[in-house]
């Protein structure tokens, strides 16, 4: 037993003494427990220091957790507990992570590598998404039709029973709770895996959600390694329902083994996401906001608008103004109050970002601003980048077709809207898109013609809890959030009631 339901350790960031990391274990049947692999230490990209201590699952753990998962489900009834109640507990569990905001998101911020700011935003949103299903828990409800050939027809609208949750590593709190508040409002249970690099405060929350009352079982946590521990999750006969986020080719492997166990799935997956920029646009609101929608948390976001789409007759004028914008952006230690863009995970992520913008001025490409580490000795440790912007990108480049996940923006011309739309159309992803222009007809009409599931228009990319969330083609399958995300943890039953 590594602590108790209420042992989150009260000072868990470094303090600057000697003590040892702390050790977050695994949340399986109630408890907090040692994992079967061991323990793996936890760094992280600021400086490459060890953070903490986590418990790395094996298969034996999985099948622990999924048990567990499947007897309050079963037994335990706790989806047949009362959405008020649901909504009862999960108001305590958003508030339990109101009370922690602070050492929870500055464990975020050294683990993940994200501004503090961006961190503490994240974790008071993973809160709002808490008490926003504790609203919906009990608004649950079903259809009724006209009777047919004397037969009443109503639907209900059931749990689907253990869903297991894989998490990435770039935004780990608020991906967990995205993946748990909706599933315990509809009368699942939860298995959740995080990414290895950035698995204590997923871990965190499973502590929460006991503190606050949660019966046994209801919410598991299993760390380790994505091919056994995640892969055993996802074939597990015991596991209804996988949600995936994480990277394109991992969830098409996910989707796969699904399919062997005809399991309900969705996928939040990559992006390569266009930003249009016409030229009627407040051009200075637009470079500013374009700035932030790439290099926010580093590039490290699947929505990052990576591809900068500029018509013609404004190019120049607003190219100087991005690069002022991206030029006023503080690179900095995720802790730093004033820090706009932190490390990027990890060395070997350094360098392939490195490899893509090598290969991009090799093809022709023109350096905007950036392309390399920040000169401040203090920030020789970690894994940082300079915000990148590369000119001269054709669309076909590798550069602008695959997912880069760092801070590096093509810059690409447009004559006109509808080749503005073709080029942005032009890629396999389609998870989101920025629409900059005075013109509302226009907006309208590009947002149509976007094959993607979010657009902004003239406005930054944020994710709304209230809002559905996902993507078109290699970018996913179903949606998060909002009502439809609630309903993606629910089956449709048919009652038909003779007369
Ligand atoms: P990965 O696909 O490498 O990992 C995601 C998760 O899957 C991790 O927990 C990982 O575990 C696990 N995993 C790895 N291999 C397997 C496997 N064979 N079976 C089951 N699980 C496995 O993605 P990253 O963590 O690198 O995340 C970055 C990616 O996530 C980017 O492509 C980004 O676009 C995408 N993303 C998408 C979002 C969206 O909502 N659309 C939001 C945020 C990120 P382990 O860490 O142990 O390898």
């Amino acid at each position: 037993m590594v602590s108790g339901p209420t042992g989150v350790p009260r000072e868990t960031v470094r303090d600057g003494s000697d003590r040892k990391p702390d050790r977050y274990g695994l949340i399986v049947g109630g408890a907090e427990v040692e994992g079967g692999g061991g323990w793996t230490e936890v760094r992280s990209p600021a400086d490459g220091e060890v953070l903490a201590l986590a418990a790395r699952a094996d298969e034996a753990d999985v099948e622990r957790a999924v048990r567990a998962a499947r007897q309050a489900f079963e037994r335990r009834g706790w989806a047949r507990r009362s959405g008020r109640e649901r909504a009862r507990l999960l108001l305590a569990v958003a508030e339990r992570i109101e009370a922690r905001e602070e050492e929870i998101a500055r464990l975020e911020a050294l683990n993940c590598g994200k501004p503090i700011r961006d961190a503490r935003a994240q974790v008071r949103k993973a809160a709002a998404c808490f008490a926003y299903y504790a609203g919906l828990a009990e608004k649950i409800w079903g259809r009724t039709a006209p009777p047919v050939d004397g037969v009443f027809l109503v639907t209900v609208r059931e749990p689907v029973g253990v869903c297991a949750g894989i998490l990435p590593w770039n935004s780990p709190f608020i991906m967990a709770a995205y993946k748990t508040a909706p599933a315990l409002a509809a009368g699942n249970t939860v298995v959740l895996k995080p990414a290895s690099a950035t698995p204590v405060t997923a871990i965190w929350l499973g502590r929460l959600c006991l503190e606050a009352g949660l019966p046994e079982g209801v919410v598991n946590v299993v760390s380790g390694p994505g091919p056994s521990v995640g892969m055993a999750l996802v074939r597990h006969p015991g596991v209804d329902r996988v949600a995936f986020t994480g990277d394109d080719e991992t969830g098409q492997a996910v989707m796969a083994a699904a399919a062997a166990g005809v399991k309900r799935v969705t996928l939040e997956l990559g992006g390569k996401s266009p930003n249009l920029v016409f030229a009627d646009a407040d051009l200075e609101r637009a470079a500013e906001g374009s700035a932030w929608a790439v290099y926010s948390h580093a590039g490290q976001r699947c929505t990052a608008r990576s591809r900068l789409l500029v018509e013609d007759a404004v190019y120049d004028e607003f190219v100087a103004a991005f690069v002022e914008a991206t030029g006023r952006l503080r690179v900095g230690h995720p802790l730093d109050e004033r820090t706009d863009v932190g490390p990027v995970i990890s060395e070997s992520r350094r360098q392939e970002i490195l490899g893509y913008v090598a290969e991009a001025l090799d093809q022709g490409a023109q350096l905007l601003c950036g392309g390399g580490p920040p000169g401040e000795p203090a920030l020789r440790r970690g894994y940082y980048l300079m915000p990148t912007a590369l000119a001269g990108v054709r669309n076909d480049m590798r550069v602008a077709q695959e997912e880069v996940f760092g801070p590096v923006v093509c810059v690409m011309r447009f004559r006109d809207e509808g080749e503005a739309i073709a080029v942005a159309n032009d890629t396999r992803y389609g998870l989101a898109g920025t629409v900059w222009t005075r013109d509302v007809s226009r907006a309208m009409r590009v947002a149509g013609a976007l094959r993607v599931g979010i657009v902004s228009i003239n406005s930054v990319p944020v994710t709304y809890i209230e809002a559905p969330f996902g993507g078109m083609k290699h970018s996913g399958v179903g949606r998060e959030l909002g009502l439809e995300g609630l309903l993606e943890y629910t089956e449709v039953k048919t009652l038909a009631i003779g007369l």
